[in-house]
């Protein structure tokens, strides 16, 4: 097996960090090349996820002068995880490892080296793990904690306080190839695809510069698409709390004609609002989460393809 490696970094609206990351990223793979870590045919290649700035020029330029640079455009904005998965498929026509990083040098470069030993050791899969959150709001820090918690509860296999930095062979890419689906989260499927796999721990620094493409509305949708395209237990929850609610009905049932018989029936006019209130809440919000998952077959049966290659920087 040879050692090509591709780097595969998704950019929207990175015009302030792109040259720096560009000069990084050249020192840090002409030294792997120098050390014979990884062949010389080794490339970066910028995935431009519908830049509405000076991004895509600026790829344009960095390609012209040197050809270690490739960029990818994407026909329009499709989000981090397509533009990853656009990056994924075409590095691995040519890569024998490709990893994955955030423009924005938040993900450690020195931890590619690491990365780059582990898959010489025979790993398929290396995640980039961070093992502090220092430079993230503790309102970020604590949902991040929770959420993933609440994935681990759910069944999902993701790794815990890793994002989407991590290092893949070419056949867990084949193998990823596969997956069809149009609701991607990457971090939940690669452990599903299974090979060989460790972890390499980084400090995440702050963001090098520009402002963060995540807002909370965002990250809310990209939260809530982990869990319902990877697990249906929230349905199953759903069929166990009408079941119990079914069952309490029965005993209150009971209550009530035993009281019946006893003469107290000036039934309280609160005990029907309280559940009629309940009841219907409840309801409402279970039709919300099937309608979720319905919401979810009916994209996914369309077929739409993820993402469209509008140009291929890669002479
Ligand atoms: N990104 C992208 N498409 C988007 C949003 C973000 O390709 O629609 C890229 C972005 O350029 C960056 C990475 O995804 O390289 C992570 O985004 P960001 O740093 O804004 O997220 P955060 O680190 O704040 O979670
Ligand atoms: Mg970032």
């Amino acid at each position: 097996m040879g050692n090509i490696l591709f780097m595969v970094v998704p950019c929207y609206n990175e015009q302030e960090v792109i040259t720096e990351t560009t000069k990084r990223l050249s020192e840090k793979l002409n030294a792997l090349i120098s050390q014979g870590k990884i062949d010389k045919n080794s490339k970066v290649l910028y995935v431009n996820d519908g830049s509405k700035d000076k991004t895509w020029e600026m790829i344009c330029d960095i390609h012209n002068n040197d050809k270690m640079f490739r960029g990818l455009c994407l026909s329009r904005n499709r989000g981090h995880q397509n533009a990853v998965l656009a990056g994924l498929m075409t590095a691995k026509e040519e890569a024998d490892m490709v990893i994955s990083m955030d423009a924005d040098l938040q993900d450690d470069i020195n931890a590619i080296d690491e990365m780059v030993d582990k898959f010489n050791e025979g790993y398929d899969v290396v995640y980039g793990v961070r093992n502090k959150r220092d430079t993230d709001t503790a309102f970020k820090r604590v949902t991040a904690q929770v959420y993933y918690k609440f994935l681990l509860k759910l069944g999902v296999d993701i790794v815990y306080n890793h994002a989407d930095f991590r290092l893949m062979s070419k056949r867990v890419l084949d193998n990823l190839e596969n997956y069809k689906e149009v609701n991607l989260f990457l971090r939940g499927i690669i452990p599903m695809i299974g090979f060989p796999s460790t972890n390499v721990y980084y400090e995440r620094a702050d963001r090098f510069a520009g402002e963060s493409k995540y807002p909370l509305k965002k990250m809310l949708h990209f939260a809530f698409d982990g869990i319902t395209s990877l697990s249906i237990k929230p349905i199953r929850f759903i069929t166990v709390l009408g079941l119990l609610i079914f069952f309490l009905s029965i005993v209150i049932l009971a209550y009530s004609i035993i009281s019946h018989f006893l003469g107290n029936t000036a039934l309280g006019w609160s005990s029907i609002m309280v559940s009629v209130w309940a009841l219907g809440g409840l309801q409402i919000f279970s039709i919300g989460i099937i309608g979720e998952y319905i919401g979810k077959i009916y994209l996914e049966s369309k077929e739409r393809p993820r993402f469209i290659i509008k140009d291929y920087l890669n002479d």
